[in-house]
């Protein structure tokens, strides 16, 4: 059997559709194996909203490839008519403790990055219903708001195919296996593929497909609840995405406002850990209880009737920085997984760097820091 393709895009998540829009826009052959429906709201990318942000708590070393990401964000929008940013600002809330606040402003300080600094009287009068404590601060960041992955996805995945990808929906893959004219991919139902490269962007999936690499990944149940705000003040237009940092809750709170279907709370890197396969996707009365009254500890009036809820995966790595890399022992298969909860800002830029990892043997974007060789035996962490 012969290659059929350049590239076969493993998942056809937030990632993967990147990937695919990107390959296809070389004018490659492409394909792209998804094993749940177009659409699915099965993995990680599920939801509605997702926090975009450049002046990176995390570490400023992902500042070069956020501003990558915007760019190609509006590339994306201008490419397909979607509306996939809204810019409504992000407020940060901690105490002088808070070391997440710290590293906002580092990181802004070293990236020339705009922020406002609000006290908590500020905090209240600015946004009116919210309830700092004596002590807290907040830093505003107007650069910053929100991407909606579901149409993010839908709008990478019409781009690839505009441009000739192939897509293939309820298709499995069960394994693959380098071969010395290719990568043979072998789907559930026995079929088998041959392609030329191969990128693995399988999200909570990835360890059990790339089982040779033991890689360190753990997938944690995260839930996130919609609740019916009493007051106008946490509408869409009038209130900022939101992360508040205080030391007594079990993780920070992060949420939106009401786009219609009332405002989203949920914790950051907050659930019990899982295998994809078992996640518990019903929701407890306890996942409502504990985020209801930490919301409602931040601002009572957007903690009113529970409006929905899903439940969903981040898949962490033990420094929670990504992993996006070339296989170790076959720089034709490009792995782009451990994403730790906050990679769907990053999927524009990840689908140009593993494009270029998979058709130029490198990429232009600084991505050390997130290479495979950290998790090798004996090799010093990089924090
Ligand atoms: C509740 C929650 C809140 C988050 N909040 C933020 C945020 O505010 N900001 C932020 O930047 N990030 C956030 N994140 C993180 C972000 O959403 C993820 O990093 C991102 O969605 C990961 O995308 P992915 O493509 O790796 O995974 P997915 O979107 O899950 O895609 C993987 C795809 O691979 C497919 N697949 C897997 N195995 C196979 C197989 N064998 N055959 C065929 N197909 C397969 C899956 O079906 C899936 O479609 C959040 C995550 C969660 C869960």
């Amino acid at each position: 059997m012969g290659v059929t393709h350049d590239l076969v895009v493993l998942g056809l998540g937030g990632m993967g559709s990147a990937a695919l829009a990107r390959a296809a826009l070389r004018g490659r052959r492409v394909l792209g194996i998804e094993q749940f429906a177009r659409g699915h709201e099965l993995g990680s990318s599920c939801g509605r909203s997702r926090i975009i942000r450049k002046a990176y708590f995390e570490d400023p070393a992902y500042v070069p490839l956020l501003l990558r990401a915007y760019e190609l964000w509006r590339d994306l929008e201008t490419r397909t008519g979607a509306t996939l940013l809204d810019l409504i600002g992000v407020l940060m809330v901690g105490n002088a403790q808070s070391t997440i606040l710290a590293n906002v402003e580092s990181t802004a300080r070293a990236y020339g990055l705009a922020l406002e600094q609000l006290d908590g009287p500020e905090i209240a009068r600015r946004f009116s219903g919210t309830r700092p404590r004596p002590g807290e601060r907040a830093v505003l960041e107007r650069d910053a708001g929100v991407v909606f992955p579901e149409a993010a996805i839908g709008a990478h995945l019409s781009l690839a195919e505009r441009n000739g990808a192939d897509l293939r929906f309820e298709t499995r893959v069960a394994g693959y296996d380098p071969l010395p004219d290719g990568i043979r991919v072998r789907l559930a139902d026995g079929e088998t593929l041959q392609t030329a490269r191969l990128a693995v962007c399988a999200g909570p999936w990835l360890a059990a497909l790339a089982a040779e690499l033991l890689l360190p990944l753990r997938v944690q149940r995260n839930v996130q609840l919609w609740f019916w705000p009493s007051t106008p003040a946490f509408g869409a237009g009038r209130f900022p995405a939101f992360f508040v940092d205080r030391p007594d809750w079990p993780a920070p709170l992060y949420g939106f406002p009401d786009y219609g279907d009332g405002g989203k709370a949920a914790l950051h890197a907050y659930g019990e850990s899982t295998v994809p396969a078992e996640l518990d996707r019903s929701i407890r009365a306890a996942d409502i209880a504990t985020v209801a009254d930490l919301l409602a500890g931040w601002m009572p009036e957007a903690a009113g009737a529970y409006a929905g809820g899903r439940a969903c995966m981040y898949t962490l790595t033990p420094d929670e920085h990504f992993i996006i890399d070339r296989h170790p022992a076959d720089p034709r298969i490009v792995l782009a997984g451990g994403f730790s909860g906050h990679g769907y800002k990053f999927c524009s830029v990840v689908g140009e760097i593993v494009t270029e990892l998979a058709f130029d043997g490198g990429t232009r974007h600084p991505i050390a820091f997130l290479s495979l060789h950290r998790f090798a035996r004996g090799h010093a962490s990089r924090k």
